[in-house]
């Protein structure tokens, strides 16, 4: 279980030591060698205490289970996921309370090739129609990345998936409880992609 014990989880570690463990756990887990994958257990559950080293905002997508895809164990990482790892009140909220009360140095937010929220707001911007319900908040929230990009981009689905993580990511290196730690260097907000036939994490914005 040492690698569970780098020197990212260290109290107070480094942005960069916990995206080395982080890192690393990506890799045990592509690699076939997962040392958490066959202790998904009650008693594992129980046997430790909470101790975040990382918060990750990923998608709901079923396929990206953020915990198995870094091979983190029970206490390690803080987990949120929202469709299109979208924003609101409540994620911010909750990333400056892992943040700002449990010291946690590194906030990833991961998006993944073939994102259904991000097809779902190319539709819907070519059609003209916005979605009812709470749903017009996701695409609402990923529409400037697919218009960055371009909607008649032949390739708009995959850039604007890119562009959408590294503005999710700007938004909260300037949130308000954020950018202070940000700018000291305590706190880093990164940008990964997932990639569903490999299961390999890349680094498209390392701040
Ligand atoms: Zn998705």
């Amino acid at each position: 279980m040492g690698a569970t014990s780098g020197p990212g989880r260290q109290a107070g570690g480094t942005p960069r030591a916990a995206l080395a463990d982080l890192l690393a756990g990506n890799r045990r887990f592509v690699s076939g060698q997962p040392v958490h994958g066959h202790d998904v257990t009650a008693a594992a559950a129980a046997s430790g205490d909470q101790q975040p080293y990382a918060v990750v905002l990923g998608c709901i997508d079923s396929r990206v289970p953020l915990e198995a895809i870094f091979d983190q164990t029970f206490g390690a990482i803080c987990v949120i996921r929202t469709g299109g790892h979208v924003l609101d009140r409540a994620v911010c909220g909750s990333i400056e309370y892992v943040v700002g009360q449990l010291g946690v140095p590194l906030v990833m937010v991961l998006g993944h090739e073939r994102c259904g929220a991000v097809e779902a707001t190319v539709r819907a911007l070519r059609a003209g129609q916005r979605p009812g319900g709470s749903l017009a908040h996701l695409v609402d929230e990923i529409a400037p990345a697919v218009t960055e990009v371009g909607i008649d981009d032949p390739a708009v689905q995959p850039l604007a998936i890119r562009r959408h993580v590294r503005r999710t990511v700007g938004i909260l290196r300037a949130d308000d409880l954020l950018a202070g730690p940000v700018a000291a260097g305590r706190v880093a907000v990164v940008g990964g992609l997932y990639d569903l036939a490999t299961g390999e994490v890349a680094l498209i914005d390392p701040g």
